[in-house]
């Protein structure tokens, strides 16, 4: 039996990965369209720098996941997160809500008084914005949550679902008393602890699995698949020109590009027109003196400085040390917005404009550019129809018999860890 794979990331890498243990499975063919596989989890590899698509870091309260992605690399680096928010100019130690005495006087007071008097606590929280003003009150919601969210998203949270929130925990009267007093508390432990690969970038991952594929697997790359066609039991996918037959087809690639090889009724296209998503502008900077700290990512509320995140890749090890400072600079956008329209050089204008405001550089010819690039689909958005949307795209694919994966595949906001979890779990019941 052959099981064919649409897309060449980390969810169908996986999925060969388990698949290749079926005995019912002899062929596992991976069709990728770009040169290499590994998706979001490559890494770019410029001027003697190596670098991901958006930081990458390995995590995971899933234990048996972690230790999975853990396995596939040689060597690791083992680090403890130093994030800090850049907040009128002052470090306030990520989680905000944990290291409330670094606000000034007056911005401290409003989010205290606040969350102890928070007239929201008692409605329900049917979206992102309610969400946050119901758990954290007016204060921290003004000051941090809504800006942030406002600016990588870019989308108003009173439109997103609380899928992304809902399992943020509420912090307690005391612990907001003691963040407001002075004492930093670490928040959100099970990311205060990461791993990173000692070389190559989050990419070591991917090329570990790959590395583990027996003689089933195939991974053909600088594939255009033109059309999927479903052929009584069989599946018919032209590529490259070429006509290749299936038993199994799973689809890993975004749900927007499987509607544009695969005819899909009217109502469905309807429903995957309507998902939304952000793209992802990949900055790589170096400066010439490194005036950051021992500190790995900076998330900016601020409107007028267009990246939402800037982290320091040197943080991430000996292999990523720049011998000053190299940044990874993240600026979101959707197609057809403002930040879509501008060119690369007006681009680095406003990336730069935004590293000298933050104090990572004194002059603008202490910022070199090394690299800058776009990806079109990086942030899946839980706007208010998009569980509606999805249940009724997957019932669809569901009696075609295409098995939807991935974090564009099954348009899910996965990290790796669930990637790989979904994979195998997928791979059982196929
Ligand atoms: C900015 C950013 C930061 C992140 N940080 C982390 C992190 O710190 N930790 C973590 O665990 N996860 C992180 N992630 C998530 C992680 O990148 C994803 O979970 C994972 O890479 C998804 O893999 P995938 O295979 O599902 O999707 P993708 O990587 O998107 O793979 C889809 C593949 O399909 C291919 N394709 C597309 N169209 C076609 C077509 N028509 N024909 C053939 N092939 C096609 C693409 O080229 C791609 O290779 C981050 C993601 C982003 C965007």
């Amino acid at each position: 039996m052959r099981q064919v794979i649409l897309g060449g990331g980390l969810s169908a890498i996986s999925s060969a990965y388990f698949l290749q243990e079926r005995d019912d499975i002899d062929e596992i063919l991976i069709l990728e369209k770009e040169d290499a596989p590994g998706g979001l989890c490559r890494s770019i590899k410029k001027d003697g720098y190596t670098y991901d698509i958006g930081p990458h870091i390995l995590f995971s309260k899933d234990k048996e996941m972690l230790s999975l992605m853990l396995e596939m690399l040689d060597e690791k680096n083992d680090l403890r997160r130093s994030n800090q928010i850049i907040y009128k100019g002052r470090y306030v130690q990520y989680p905000f809500e944990n290291d409330l005495s670094k606000l000034p006087k007056e911005d401290l007071d409003y989010c205290v008084t606040n969350f102890l008097h928070n007239p929201y606590e008692i409605y329900r929280a049917d979206n992102m914005l309610q969400f946050f003003l119901k758990t954290f009150g007016e204060g921290i919601t003004n000051t941090y949550l809504r800006p942030y969210n406002e600016k990588i998203w870019k989308y108003d949270p009173s439109f997103m679902d609380t899928q992304m929130v809902d399992r943020i925990p509420k912090p307690t009267h005391e612990e907001i008393m003691r963040s407001a007093s002075g004492e930093t508390v670490d928040g959100y432990v099970h990311q205060l602890y990461f791993s990173y690969p000692s070389e190559g970038g989050i990419e070591a991952v991917v090329q570990g699995f790959i590395k583990k594929l027996n003689k089933k697997c195939r991974i053909k790359c600088d594939q255009a698949i033109t059309s999927l066609k479903k052929n009584g039991s069989r599946y018919e996918i032209v590529s490259n020109g070429e006509l290749i037959e299936a038993d199994r087809v799973m689809s890993t690639i975004p749900v927007q590009e499987l509607s544009e090889i695969y005819a899909v009724p009217k109502e469905i296209q309807g429903h995957i027109e309507n998902l939304r998503y952000n793209s992802i502008i990949i900055a790589f900077v170096k400066t010439k003196e490194d005036l950051s700290g021992d500190n790995f990512a900076f998330m900016n509320p601020e409107k007028d400085i267009i990246f939402h995140r800037i982290s320091k890749m040197d943080f991430l090890g000996e292999k990523y040390q720049s011998g000053s400072a190299a940044y990874m600079v993240e600026v979101t956008y959707r197609r057809g917005d403002y930040t879509d329209s501008l060119s690369d050089e007006v681009l680095k204008e406003k990336i730069a404009d935004g590293i000298l405001r933050i104090g990572f550089a004194e002059n603008k010819e202490d910022i070199e550019f090394v690299n800058i690039t776009r990806h079109q689909y990086a942030y899946v958005i839980y706007d208010l129809n998009h569980k509606d949307n999805m249940e009724h795209i997957r019932k669809y694919f569901k009696e075609q018999g295409i098995v939807l994966n991935g974090r564009f595949g099954n348009f899910e906001y996965w990290n790796m860890d669930r990637v790989i979890r979904e994979s195998k779990g997928r791979a059982y019941i196929l």
